[in-house]
């Protein structure tokens, strides 16, 4: 049951035929594994390589180029369906397919494309990228992460911190200074002076792994040069609104299990002779966690129809993740007050969902920095 015209969630045939199969995939392959994941901490690359024969590693990648030619509400729907399962396996594949793909296509040249893209398509290669470092994260423009220009190419001295798909990655977008002014590569691990640091375990998300990356003296060849030197904040802000739609999405996902866990246990479990749903407080957890649910679908699916290659809605993405972030986190927090002891051991999910759910308000920007850029943009473009 959802609030809102099907038109809005599945615009076309292909959107509906697109949540149908990553619903059954999710309910038949992602989630039955998404224990095992959390507590190991590791990605399921088998896993993934069958989301590759699935198509869906290139969700926004034009047909002709190999991917599936779709659109933002397409990788919505991949990365919503997803996280009902497992959203840290779906982490890994937002990493993979937005970071770095659909960045990578829409700022690399033929040569790099060729070079690169079938690799990352068949998921014979893991991709990730490389923004944050050690001492910055919301400050992008204080990277310290340097290129020097050689005789052939690019030298890149620094480290990246957080970096998604860091233990299996194979190539990734890295963002660095080039005569100060930020320029974007693809970096691959043939290349001489790139390393792997160290693993570093997080809270939640633990389907997928996360790393520092080491670039010492690392040298990058000409050709792997992104777009032109200077340009790499355009790149990084146009690609910027996919990643936070699709991380709010992943958020609608959680609060959607989350709905389903704390509704069928309310009903199932009694206590004083009753079920649990006949209590006020309890039906307030439930009321008002499905009202955000329904707000966050709405928001999501609506900013999605708006957000692509050649629109710019920074606005719209900013407060589709700010809102979504915390609401995920609140639906999952009240799915475990609604399950009492239960809600917090392992066995009904909830506590991994929440877990998972406040990665958002933290990973592809904050929530204080939306509420900064969304002050920013609606005092310059709205009100202004
Ligand atoms: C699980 C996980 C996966 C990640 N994956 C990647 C990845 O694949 N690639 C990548 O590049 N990065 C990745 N990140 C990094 C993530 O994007 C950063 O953690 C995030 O941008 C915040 O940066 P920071 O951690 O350095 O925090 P900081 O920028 O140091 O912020 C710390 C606190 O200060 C607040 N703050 C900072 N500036 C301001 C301000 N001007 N006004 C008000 N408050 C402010 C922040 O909101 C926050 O509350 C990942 C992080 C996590 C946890």
């Amino acid at each position: 049951m959802q609030i809102g015209p099907d038109t809005l969630f599945n615009p076309t045939d292909e959107h509906r035929m697109l949540r149908e199969m990553v619903a059954d995939f999710t309910t038949n392959e992602i989630e039955p594994q998404a224990e095992e994941g959390d507590r190991r901490g590791t990605l399921n690359l088998d896993l993934f390589r069958q989301v590759a024969e699935l198509g869906l590693l290139g969700i926004t990648v034009p047909a002709e180029h190999g991917g599936a030619g779709m659109d933002a509400t397409a990788a919505v729907i991949v990365l919503h369906e997803m996280s009902k399962g497992d959203p840290g396996f779906g982490l890994a594949y937002l990493a993979h397919s937005m970071l770095f793909v659909n960045n990578f296509f829409h700022c690399s040249n033929d040569e790099q494309k060729e070079r690169y893209l079938e690799k990352v398509l068949t998921g014979e290669w893991i991709g990730g990228m490389g923004m944050t470092e050690p001492a910055i994260g919301t400050d992008v423009l204080g990277m310290a992460t340097t290129a020097k220009r050689t005789d052939d190419g690019y030298v890149l001295n620094g480290r990246k911190m957080f970096i998604t798909n860091g233990v299996e990655g194979d190539v990734f977008l890295i963002y660095a200074k080039l005569d100060g002014r930020i320029t974007a590569f693809v970096v691959d691990t043939t290349c001489p002076g790139f390393e792997k640091g160290q693993v570093i375990h997080k809270m939640g998300m633990r389907g997928s792994t996360m790393s520092e990356l080491v670039l010492d003296d690392c040298q990058i060849p000409a050709a792997n040069l992104l777009g032109e030197e200077g340009q790499g904040m355009v790149h990084m802000m146009r690609n910027l609104e996919i990643e936070r739609l699709t991380l709010a999405a992943q958020s609608l996902g959680i609060a959607d299990k989350c709905m389903e866990i704390m509704v069928t246990y309310a009903q199932e479990r009694g206590a004083f002779g009753q079920p649990l749903n006949r209590f006020g407080q309890i039906q307030k957890y439930i009321g008002e966690s499905y009202a955000k649910t329904e707000a966050m679908r709405c928001l999501v699916y609506n900013v999605a129809g708006n957000v692509g290659a050649d629109i710019q809605n920074r606005i719209g993405s900013d407060a589709a993740k700010l809102f979504c972030a915390t609401a995920g986190k609140e639906v999952a927090d009240a799915a475990i007050q609604v399950l009492g002891g239960y809600g917090y051991c392992e066995e009904y999910k909830v506590e991994r969902l929440y877990r998972d759910a406040k990665l958002i308000e933290i990973g592809g920007g904050t929530i204080e920095s939306h509420q900064k850029n969304l002050t920013k943009d609606l005092t310059r473009f709205v009100y202004g």
